[in-house]
């Protein structure tokens, strides 16, 4: 069965408001503001009647972001992976999550819908990263003469990566959806720092001299937010009020 594409949706409360409301961020999430005691069903119903202006304000190149979401895989670009997901049940989620490394088959209690599922897979997601992205960072560093000190592996709001002056190179597991190519520039762009910790002109003309054509891999960089899937931004992505529940609602 087809359910459609799932659009990850927050409800918040609002005591002083008499009606409904919707919002979608630029993140493409969508944010239902309610009455005081609303409940879910009546919010279902109402994204039932508003499908088409959802559909319209979720179009454009922001879209994809939401791709890999009740599609059953995960898709690591970076490492060259696909990963089948199962949900072995749709409710009472205690965040289970049995992962066959083998068979590339990861089986979750829950389903998208269970804030604590989705914490287990991130959690996962950076343990695939650890050793997916640390052996990349090991070979890069060994070929161009780049020490670092320590790598760490975190799911972050907007850079993908950065060193510290002690040659701490933090990485964000986002980078897993990110094409090879686009995995080494961010790579080596923090392995650079260890020599030059500004982005001085020093800085380009090394990061060039290690990695030709870097410029055009800044470039291509910039566009690639819609890349990692919407269960990867934790609930802290979502808005700073904390929110009633978390659902997905299914655009058909
Ligand atoms: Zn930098």
């Amino acid at each position: 069965m087809n359910l459609g594409e799932p659009v990850p949706c927050e409800i918040l409360e609002n005591p002083r408001s008499s009606n409904v409301r919707l919002r979608i961020s630029k993140e493409g999430i969508l944010t239902v503001v309610v009455p005081r005691g609303f409940r879910k069903s009546r919010v279902l119903e109402i994204l039932e009647t508003k499908r088409e202006w959802i559909r319209k304000h979720r179009a454009g190149p922001k879209k994809a972001s939401f791709a890999a979401p009740g599609s059953g895989r995960i898709e690591l670009a970076a490492f060259g992976e696909s990963w089948e997901i199962r949900f072995a049940r749709d409710s009472g989620s205690s965040g289970v999550l049995d992962v066959d490394e083998d068979a590339h088959l990861l089986t979750a209690e829950g389903s998208w819908q269970d804030e604590k599922t989705l914490a287990r897979l991130r959690k996962w997601l950076v343990k695939r990263c650890r050793t997916g992205l640390g052996s990349r960072l090991e070979e890069l560093s060994a070929l161009h003469g780049l020490p670092y000190a320590k790598m760490t592996v975190k799911i972050q709001k907007t850079r993908w990566g950065s060193c510290s002056a002690k040659k701490t190179v933090s990485l964000n597991a986002k980078l897993a959806f990110l094409p090879p190519s686009l995995v080494d520039y961010v790579l080596c762009h923090e392995l650079c720092h260890t020599r030059h910790l500004d982005h001085s002109r020093a800085f380009w003309e090394y990061l060039e001299r290690i990695l030709p054509g870097s410029l055009d891999l800044r470039k291509a960089l910039r566009g690639c937010d819609h890349l990692v899937p919407g269960w990867v931004h934790s609930s802290t992505d979502f808005s700073r009020r904390s929110p009633r529940e978390y659902l997905t609602f299914y655009l058909r």
